[in-house]
């Protein structure tokens, strides 16, 4: 599909509140990663477009949330359907719109349907529990009501998978919600997802999306009329959304940064681990956030594991995703490449040894292998986001796990050894939400829970039967068919 052939289409320039609408903030430009060129225009919204839409949301929301549930489940699998139908469309803006290869975008699309489907079972669950009572003649009922309104706040790395995890299964739950995809994200992230449960027949109000940065954002958690927010992003600005929520006092969910430990014990599968480490560091350019970011492999074992890795790192191939096959596209912007050539580059300065990458042409980053890497060097203790593997040497299992936690993220990990008894003890061990054995970090299955510990998660968790506890609240509600009598 070429864009620049294709007829504008509805979303153009727009933001999807009352159907598609023009924004108080004014329009933004949507640009191609890999080439900077201007793609289409987007909405940009405000203040007073945040404002009305919480406002419009509260409505819309009270009905859907009155909705019977198989008629919120037949909404959300039409979704499904239509996505499926549709995959095309998605797969080419991601390709194009965030520099994703076109089997991540692919994956992605195809995650985000079963994503849909699983959620567009949850409205049949079993929506509370009854208990007894001290009181003859009384019932008490324990049941999940929907929060209200969601804000739906989510990045641009897999900005379809990471907006649905949240928009699917809240609004199967019975809530309102305002989705705020990224401004580098907002047709994949945002704009067609509006597009799609409009023609999947949600009412209006129900589902709007705000494209818009950081302003945009601060609106949305702030204002009353958010009863909870759900963010994905990094650790410095889920602190600041976890502050305000907590002052006033709203749910919320916080799914952040990490730097993940993959570890590699003597008795590893070398070549395994390589392929493993490869796919865990490289994939989508290291911009994930269960990036394989940390290589702590065993000295005996380390010059082996760095060279096969740099070998595998050698043979990708990088360039415009949208322009023929590569393993790697560009980076999403130019600030980005910039960190991720900072941190390569001051930690060589420091003494670790570029094995191979390091160099890059424009926004297209050389998979990247560093030895001897530090824990007071920069490839160690900050999140690169980039396509660098930094290798440090660690000489017993209890030097493992003191390097593994010694960051304050807590997301996924991985160890790789023939000893699987070895492994799951070194497992327990880690102060991560997520490991994995004779594997890499990057795993997200939605059936089961999904989220991390420390700096990387605010403790909530997505996916499979989480997602019940996560997108309603409870109510207790007793009965009695008539008063009782109180002493006075
Ligand atoms: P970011 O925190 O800068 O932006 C994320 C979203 O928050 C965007 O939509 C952005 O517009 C919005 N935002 C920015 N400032 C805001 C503010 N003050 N108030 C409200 N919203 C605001 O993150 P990023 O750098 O674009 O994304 C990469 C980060 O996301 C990495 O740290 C990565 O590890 C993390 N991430 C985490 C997960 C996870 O599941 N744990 C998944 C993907 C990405």
């Amino acid at each position: 599909m070429d864009a620049s052939t294709t007829p504008t289409p509805a979303w153009a320039g727009k933001i999807y509140t009352n159907g598609w609408q023009v924004a108080h903030g004014g329009t933004q430009d949507v640009r191609e990663a890999a080439t900077g060129a201007v793609l289409a225009s987007a909405g940009l919204a405000d203040r007073e477009d945040v404002d009305a839409a919480l406002q419009r949301a509260r409505e819309a929301g009270a009905a859907w949330a009155a909705t019977p549930f198989d008629q919120r489940a037949a909404v959300i699998r039409r979704a499904a359907a239509l996505l499926e139908t549709r995959s095309a469309e998605f797969i080419h803006w991601n390709v194009r719109e965030c520099g994703s290869i076109e089997p991540k975008a692919q994956w992605e699309t195809h995650a985000t349907v079963e994503q849909l489907w699983m959620a567009a079972a949850l409205p049949m669950q079993a929506d509370g529990l009854q208990f007894p009572s001290a009181l003859p003649g009384r019932s008490n009922s324990w049941r999940r009501v929907p929060v209200g309104t969601v804000a739906v706040i989510a990045p641009w790395n897999f900005p379809l998978l990471l907006g649905m995890r949240s928009v699917a299964p809240a609004l199967a739950l019975g809530n309102a919600v305002v989705l705020k995809p990224d401004v580098q994200s907002a047709v994949t992230g945002g704009l067609l997802v509006a597009q799609l449960f409009a023609d999947a027949g949600l009412p209006p109000g129900v589902l709007q999306v705000l494209p818009g940065g950081a302003e945009t954002g601060d609106a949305l958690v702030r204002h009353a009329l958010t009863d909870m927010v759900s963010f994905t992003g990094s650790t410095a600005v889920g602190r600041g959304i976890g502050e305000a929520c907590g002052r006033a006092l709203k749910k919320v969910i916080l799914e952040l940064g990490g730097n993940n430990a993959m570890i590699v014990l003597p008795d590893a599968d070398l070549d395994g681990a390589a392929s493993c480490a490869a796919w865990g560091a490289f994939l989508h350019q290291g911009q994930i956030c269960m990036q394989a970011g940390r290589h702590l492999v065993h000295r005996s074992v380390a010059n082996a594991y760095a060279e096969k890795l740099a070998a595998r790192a050698q043979a990708l191939v990088v360039g415009d995703p949208a322009r023929g096959p590569v393993h790697l596209g560009p980076l999403i912007n130019d600030r980005q490449t910039a960190k991720v050539h900072g941190i390569v580059q001051a930690s060589i300065a420091a003494g670790a040894t570029l094995v191979t990458g390091g160099t890059h042409d424009g926004r297209f980053y050389r998979p990247t292998v560093l030895t001897g890497v530090t824990p007071q060097m920069p490839a160690f203790g900050e999140e690169i986001f980039g396509p660098v593997a930094p290798i440090t040497v660690f000489d017993t299992d209890e030097e493992a796990v003191a390097l593994a936690n010694g960051s304050d993220y807590g997301l996924a990990a991985a160890i790789h050894s023939a000893d699987l008894g070895r492994a799951t003890a070194l497992a327990a061990r880690l102060k991560t939400g997520m490991v994995h054995i004779n594997d890499q970090p990057v795993n997200n299955e939605f059936q089961v829970p999904f989220g991390g510990m420390g700096a990387s998660s605010s403790g909530g968790r997505f996916g499979g039967p989480a997602n019940l506890e996560t997108f309603t609240t409870t109510q207790w509600v007793s009965t009695l068919a008539k008063p009782v009598p109180y002493p006075f």
